[in-house]
C-alpha cells in the first residue's frame, strides 16, 4: 500500500494501518513495551520510551494524520486531553477567542483551568463573521471553532474564520468530532490545529475514550510532540488498538447513521408534538448552505425541540430503543438531554438564551434499523398527544 494516496478514504481506512512488516498480521500488534533496548552505547533507535513514542500509538497517529491531510497526528488519553495539551500552545497573557457554542469541558478548561494561568478568554457567536473580527485583540493567539455545534448543531463558516484568524496572525484550532474526517477536512480549509473526541464516531463504540491532534504545519507539530511527552496524557496501547479498530468500519457506519439521521429528521419535522428540528441536512437550517459547500454531508447527530420537560418525559417513558445517555457517535443510537445533562450546570437565562431549552433533546443515531427507530420514536411522540388532555384537566 505505497500509494496509498490514490485511494478513496473509504479504502485508506481499511489500509492505512498496513501489514505488520515483521510478522505480516492484519491486525496491529499491540506494544506493551514501555522502554526499547538499545543496541548501541550511543546509537538510539526509534524508540525509547513509550510516552515519547510507542508503535503502536504511532499506527493511530499515523492514521489520523492521513485521514485529515495533516503532516503529523497525535493521540491522547481522551478529547479533553487533546484539546487541554493544545491550549498549551499559549502562554499568560495570551487571549483566546471560542465559540459560545463550545463543548461543555472545553468551556470548563478554558474558564477555570487557563484563567490560573493567565490566559484570557471571550465568547462569541461564531456565526456572525463581523462579532468574530470586533472581538479580536492584540493579544488574540487562538480562535477556537466547532462546527456543527452541539447541541444546535449551528454551522460556522471555516474559511471566513481562518481568513481573520490569517489577517490577524492568530492560530485556529477545531474541533471536528461531530462530522469526522470523512466529511469535513478543515486542515484544507487553513485550519491549524484539528482536535477529536475520538471516544464518538472515530471509535464508534462507546468502550474507548480517547483524543487527537492533528496539524498541517510542521512548526506546530513540532510544538505540539514536546508537548504530548511533556504533558503525558498518552493513549495507552490497548485503547490504540480499540480505536484503529473502531476506524476501520467508520466510513459504512457513518454513511450509514448518517442516511438514517436524514429520515429520522424528516420523520420529525412532520410531528406535531415536535417544534423545531435541528439538522444541517434541512434546506432551512442556519447554515445549511455553508455546510453544503465545507463539509461532505450532514452527519448522523440531530437535535429537535419538544414543549417542555413534561413532554421530554413523555416520550423518555415510552420509547425503547436509544439509549438515554451523554456522549454520542456510536452504534448504539444514543438520546441526551441538554438541559440536565451536557449543559446542566449552566445558568437557565444562558442556557435559553442559546436555545437550550427544557424541550430540546438530541439524538445521535446509531446502526439500528432505522424504520424501528422511527415506530419507536412515533410511540413517544403519540404518548405525547395521550396525555395532553388529562393534563388540562388536572390543570
Ligand atoms: C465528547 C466531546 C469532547 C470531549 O472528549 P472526551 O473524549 O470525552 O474527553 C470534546 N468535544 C466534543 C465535541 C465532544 O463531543
Amino acid at each position: 500500500m505505497s500509494d496509498k494516496k490514490e485511494f478513496s478514504i473509504q479504502t485508506s481506512l481499511i489500509h492505512s494501518n498496513g501489514v505488520d512488516k515483521e510478522t505480516g498480521a492484519v491486525s496491529t500488534p499491540i506494544h506493551h513495551a514501555t522502554t526499547f533496548h538499545q543496541s548501541d552505547f550511543d546509537q538510539y533507535g526509534n524508540y525509547d520510551y513509550s510516552r515519547s513514542g510507542n508503535p503502536t500509538r504511532e499506527k493511530v497517529e499515523e492514521a489520523i494524520a492521513e485521514l485529515e491531510g495533516g503532516v503529523r497526528g497525535f493521540a491522547f488519553s481522551s478529547g479533553m486531553a487533546a484539546i487541554s495539551t493544545s491550549f498549551l500552545l499559549l502562554s499568560g497573557g495570551d487571549h483566546v477567542l471560542v465559540s459560545e457554542e463550545v463543548y461543555g469541558g472545553t468551556y470548563r478548561m478554558i474558564t477555570e483551568v487557563l484563567t490560573k494561568f493567565g490566559i484570557e478568554y471571550s465568547f462569541v457567536d461564531m456565526k456572525d463573521l463581523h462579532e468574530v473580527a470586533c472581538a479580536i485583540r492584540p493579544n488574540t493567539k487562538v480562535i477556537y471553532m466547532e462546527t456543527p455545534s452541539n447541541p444546535l448543531l449551528n454551522i460556522t463558516d471555516i474559511e471566513g474564520v481562518v481568513k481573520l484568524a490569517k489577517a490577524h496572525g492568530c492560530m485556529t484550532f477545531l474541533d471536528n468530532t461531530f462530522m469526522t474526517p470523512l466529511l469535513q477536512r478543515p486542515l484544507s480549509l487553513g485550519v491549524d490545529v484539528v482536535l477529536h473526541s475520538a471516544t464518538k464516531f472515530l471509535a464508534g463504540h462507546s468502550d474507548v475514550l480517547a483524543g487527537l491532534a492533528v496539524t498541517g504545519n510542521e512548526e506546530i507539530a513540532k510544538k505540539l510532540a514536546f508537548l504530548q511527552n511533556s504533558f503525558g496524557a498518552v493513549l495507552g496501547v490497548q485503547d490504540c488498538w480499540l480505536l484503529l479498530r473502531g476506524m476501520k468500519t467508520l466510513h459504512v457506519r457513518l454513511k450509514e447513521s448518517s442516511e438514517s439521521a436524514f429520515k429520522i429528521a424528516r420523520f420529525l419535522e412532520k410531528r406535531g408534538e415536535v417544534e423545531h428540528v435541528f439538522y444541517p441536512g434541512l434546506t432551512y437550517h442556519q447554515g445549511h448552505e455553508i455546510q453544503v459547500r465545507q463539509a461532505e454531508g450532514p452527519g448522523a447527530v440531530l437535535s429537535f425541540r419538544l414543549k417542555g420537560a413534561e413532554e421530554v418525559k413523555q416520550l423518555i417513558d415510552n420509547i425503547n430503543i436509544p439509549v438515554f445517555a451523554v456522549s454520542l457517535g456510536a452504534v448504539e443510537s444514543i438520546l441526551s438531554y441538554p438541559s440536565r445533562m451536557s449543559h446542566a450546570s449552566m445558568p437557565r437565562e444562558e442556557r435559553e438564551r442559546r436555545g437550550i431549552t427544557d424541550g430540546l433533546l438530541r439524538l445521535s443515531v446509531g446502526l439500528e434499523n432505522v424504520y424501528e427507530l422511527i415506530a419507536d420514536l412515533s410511540k413517544g411522540l403519540d404518548a405525547i398527544k395521550l396525555t395532553k388532555p388529562s393534563r388540562i384537566i388536572n390543570l
